[in-house]
């Protein structure tokens, strides 16, 4: 059996908030349960939106809150080297291209196709700000030659990737057609977060990854995009609940800002804190409208 090794991995670009607090109640809860170990990553591969200020204070909440991990921090602003050699492995393979498109220019691309090329099948819905944006393959033949003020993206393959998420089950989701080619270094030169975290994982030796549901989309990427770097065995996932957006806009109304900072301030301590997030994430049931206090346990 593999060790379990698992990561709590905030970005520096904010404190931390309610919803962290409730990925680390399951990241740690998860991976003690299988007596496994937590590292600790900084994502910090955003170089223009990284604050030094933000991981201070993000590891003494964290301590604060009384979440202890068995190693790091590590920071991914201090692992290029780490990144450069993965993506010269991709190049190797003939997977990485040079790309100059921007947002608006995918948007604009994607447009001026007939909806019924869309590749997952449904209209041309982009213009959601949360809609995932399809890369329709624009420089994937130009040849561009890598300079800065370029992104690069890898190659996919039109595969099915299969996993079974511990909480959500066997799951089957298809990358190219979800996202196209994937970008790992954008136009600023940082490195994106689905190839650092991916990379990371690889590197690291992170057998469990424990994240929110709003991430369960993108696994399948990960899952390929790991494999292509010579990854024989995914890690495990398990997607948790996150925060009810109702809840959310309920506690901000009645208590203003719900980071752990301003919790901190007024008085309140770590255990009520924790007790606070877990009770406001949405359980299984939030859909079928009941109320998921009085939801079973997931598990
Ligand atoms: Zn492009």
């Amino acid at each position: 059996m593999r060790a379990i090794i698992s990561r709590f991995a905030p970005a520096p670009t904010g404190f931390l908030h309610l919803g962290h607090v409730v990925n680390a109640v399951y990241v740690w809860r998860e991976t003690r349960a299988r007596g496994g170990r937590v590292l600790l990553r900084i994502e910090d591969h955003d170089r223009q939106r990284s604050r030094a200020e933000y991981e201070a204070a993000i590891l003494d909440d964290l301590a604060w809150l009384g979440f202890e991990a068995d190693e790091g921090p590590v920071r991914q602003s201090e692992r290029g080297a780490i990144y450069e050699e993965a993506l010269e492995r991709l190049r190797r393979l003939g997977l990485v291209y040079a790309c100059g498109c921007s947002r608006a220019e995918i948007m604009a691309a994607l447009k001026g196709r007939p909806t019924n090329e869309d590749p997952v099948g449904r209209p041309f819905r982009a213009a959601a700000a949360d809609a995932e944006l399809w890369y329709p393959g624009t420089c994937a033949d130009r040849g561009l030659p890598e300079a800065p003020g370029l992104g690069l993206r890898a190659r996919l393959e039109p595969t099915v990737e299969r996993f079974v998420d511990l909480r959500h089950g066997l799951q089957e989701q298809r990358p190219s057609e979800q996202c196209g080619d994937v970008l790992v270094r954008d136009r600023e030169g940082n490195w994106t977060y689905q190839f650092a975290a991916t990379v990371d994982d690889l590197v690291q030796g992170v057998t469990l990854v424990v994240r929110g549901d709003d991430l369960l989309a993108s696994t399948g990427r990960q899952i390929q995009l790991a494999r292509l770097l010579g990854r024989e065995e995914p890690p495990q996932f398990l997607h948790h609940p996150l925060i009810m957006k109702s809840a959310d806009q309920k506690l901000s109304k009645s208590d203003g800002d719900t980071g752990v900072r301003e919790l901190r301030a007024r008085g309140w301590t770590a255990e009520r804190v924790i007790e606070l997030a877990t009770s406001v994430v949405a359980g299984d049931h939030e859909e079928a409208g009941l109320d998921p206090s009085c939801g079973s346990d997931p598990y």
